[in-house]
């Protein structure tokens, strides 16, 4: 069965839309694009929107990409001191001459709604309240509103990038799942998937994950977003074929992209709320 990301993902914009109207200041979150990635303007424009349905106060600076990394630290120090602004999202990749981790580094770690800041990583990985990343958040949402139990599952994540694998391999931890992570020096691939009652395929790789790694009654998230050569969308599981197999799957599109924008929007909340000193 499906999980519809699309649709959690506007019950909890629809929840905090209705928070936002009682606020009497908005809160503000700041997107940063430097160059122009086709992929990267898409995702903008997303995050935009949704910051229009729910009522924040939205900036979003477009930067060319001949933007140096001393112009985009010195815009960070501004809206780091910008009293309108509760969310800061640089969104990556960054050219090659900018450093990225100088400049998510460069954010104030309470406006860091991305939770890429090493400090909240940190606090993250040591299990204290912090800023959670958004994709590996909305991965724990999307499990959790199937109502299957995450404690005492054996959960396998194929990827080990900072903004998805790492952090949701925590997470699950921190739900009680039992974690392997697989990567692309992992050797047999297939028999710890076969071992696993949650998938999360984080590997940007087309249909990489096939309906013979995947043990009956499965939960698949499917992480990836490819652009194949005909301009659709896939993910990282081979979704048609999966589906038998599994109980629950994310679809693509329509599942954790959906969820990670609700996320960010959550987080977004959750930094002004501390920002503004409120609750
Ligand atoms: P990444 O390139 O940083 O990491 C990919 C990971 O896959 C690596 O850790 C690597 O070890 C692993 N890998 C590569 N080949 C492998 C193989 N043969 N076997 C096992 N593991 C292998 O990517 P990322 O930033 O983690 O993103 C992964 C995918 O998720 C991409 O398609 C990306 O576009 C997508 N993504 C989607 C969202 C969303 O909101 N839906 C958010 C972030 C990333």
């Amino acid at each position: 069965m499906d999980i519809d990301g699309r649709k959690l993902s506007k019950k909890i914009k629809d929840q905090i839309k209705i928070k936002v109207e009682k606020l009497e200041k908005k809160p503000g979150l700041a997107v940063v694009l430097v160059g122009e990635n086709s992929a990267s303007q898409v995702y903008v424009r997303n995050k935009e929107r949704a910051c229009q349905k729910v009522g924040y106060y939205s900036r979003k600076i477009n930067l060319p990409v001949e933007t140096t990394q001393e112009e985009l630290l010195n815009l960070i120090e501004e809206l780091n001191n910008d009293e309108l602004i509760h969310g800061i999202l640089v969104q990556l990749p960054l050219p090659n001459h900018i450093d990225s981790e100088k400049i998510i580094l460069t954010i104030d770690p309470k406006k860091d709604v991305d939770g890429f800041h090493a400090l909240n990583m940190g606090n993250l990985l040591i299990g204290k309240k912090t800023i959670i990343p958004c994709t590996p958040k909305g991965i724990i949402e999307l499990i959790k509103s199937t109502g299957i139990e995450i404690s005492g599952k054996n959960a396998v994540v194929i990827g080990r990038s900072n903004i998805v694998g790492k952090p949701i391999s925590l997470l699950l931890m921190k739900n009680n799942a039992t974690i392997t992570i697989c990567h692309s020096k992992t050797l047999d691939l297939k028999k710890h998937c076969l071992n696993a009652d949650i998938i999360v395929a984080a590997i940007g790789k087309p249909n990489f994950v096939t309906e013979d790694m995947v043990k009956k009654g499965c939960v698949v998230i499917d992480v990836g977003i490819n652009r194949l050569d005909d301009g659709s969308l896939s993910g990282d599981v081979d979704y048609i074929n999966v589906k038998n197999n599994s109980s629950y799957i994310t679809p693509v599109p329509g599942g954790v992209g959906p969820m990670t924008i609700a996320m960010l929007m959550q987080n977004t909340l959750e930094c002004y709320k501390e920002i503004e000193k409120l609750e």
